[in-house]
């Protein structure tokens, strides 16, 4: 089966460049597994007309208005493997495979909540304990909040979090916060520092109420932010095509492209998380618009006389 491109993954990334592409009328499949990133969470927040919805809602409708684009081939199905080179590429899932010009690799990161090695973490994650404060800070200002992070990363977010409460605890799980001046700057913040180990988290139905040390103490809390997820690349597609990185925004390790999102390898392209390792709704969503509108762009041109 020949496409013109084969979208792998169909979060906020790849379902916009799908409804780019449909209206350019451009024969493209998109691949699923319909298991975005925001699926743990109650609420997703920042995007235009959508805020507060929940990710599903969201997913349901971009899902519904694609049916319109005939020239869009959805499928429920896992890619397991994408081979080739310079506009000639193969995608395999269990069923089938698929042959394109291009591929836009849109499979996002996974969170592995479980190796931040915190008891009762996974329970109140993307419930009252939150990756990103654009997402959800604006619920939680006020709240007493801690930050779960080591000595570096817990104390350096904190800062960002004190943006919307003035009641901060950075807890570092036994790691000792070695930076004088910076230690003196969170104090002049009113942001306390717990170092002792963690014995675990305490929440109610996803709730966070309390941290209990290692000591027995239990300390209140209403919620709070984990910098460091631990999350990893949904899929090794790109890594097998030894795309190379460069340092971009806040010293983030980033896939390289060029302005149309598309790397070293022709016809083979990256959006989204999968490229960044958080972009947010909003800008994935921009980023599928974009890569689609430079294919279109593309395609143009060589059927061009
Ligand atoms: C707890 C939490 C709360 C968040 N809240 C917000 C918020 O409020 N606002 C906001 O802007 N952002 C929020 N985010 C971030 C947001 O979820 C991501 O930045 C966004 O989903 C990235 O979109 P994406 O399309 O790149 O990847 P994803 O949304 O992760 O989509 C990737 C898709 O690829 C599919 N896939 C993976 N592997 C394969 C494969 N092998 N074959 C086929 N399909 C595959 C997956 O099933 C999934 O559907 C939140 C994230 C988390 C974890």
């Amino acid at each position: 089966m020949n496409y013109e491109v084969i979208i792998i993954g169909g979060g906020p990334a790849g379902m916009s460049a799908a409804l780019v592409l449909g209206r350019s009328r451009i024969k493209t499949l998109v691949l699923n597994t319909e298991n975005p990133r925001n699926n743990i969470t109650t609420h997703s927040h920042g995007f235009l007309t959508q805020d507060g919805m929940h990710p599903s809602e969201i997913f349901k409708i971009a899902k519904q208005q694609l049916t319109k684009y005939t020239s869009v081939d959805y499928k429920k199905e896992k890619a397991i493997s994408v081979k080739g080179e310079n506009s000639n590429f193969s995608v395999e899932t269990k069923r089938d495979i698929y042959s394109a010009k291009r591929v836009i690799v849109a499979t996002g990161h996974k969170d592995n909540i479980a190796e931040v090695g915190i008891e009762g973490l996974t329970e109140v994650y993307g419930k009252s304990v939150y990756p990103c404060p654009f997402c959800d800070g604006f619920e939680m200002a006020g709240k007493k909040l801690a930050v779960f992070g080591d000595a570096v990363m817990g104390p350096m977010f904190s800062k960002t979090i004190s943006h919307w409460s003035k009641n901060v605890m950075v807890f570092t799980n036994g790691e000792k916060v070695e930076d004088e001046e910076l230690l003196s700057n969170l104090t002049k913040n009113g942001i306390q520092i717990v170092e002792e180990k963690i014995k675990k988290l305490i929440s109610t139905e996803g709730q966070l109420t309390g941290v209990e040390l290692i000591d027995d103490t239990v300390i209140q809390r209403e919620g709070g932010f984990l910098p460091d997820t631990k999350s990893t690349e949904s899929t090794d597609f790109v890594k097998k095509m030894n795309i190379s990185t460069e340092i971009g925004h806040f010293g983030m390790e980033l896939y390289k492209v060029d302005d149309n999102k598309e790397t070293e390898v022709k016809g083979f392209y990256i959006i989204g998380d999968a490229r960044t390792g958080w972009s947010g709704v909003a800008s994935s969503v921009a980023e599928g618009s974009e890569v689609a509108a430079a294919i279109t762009h593309q395609i143009i041109e060589e059927n061009w006389q």
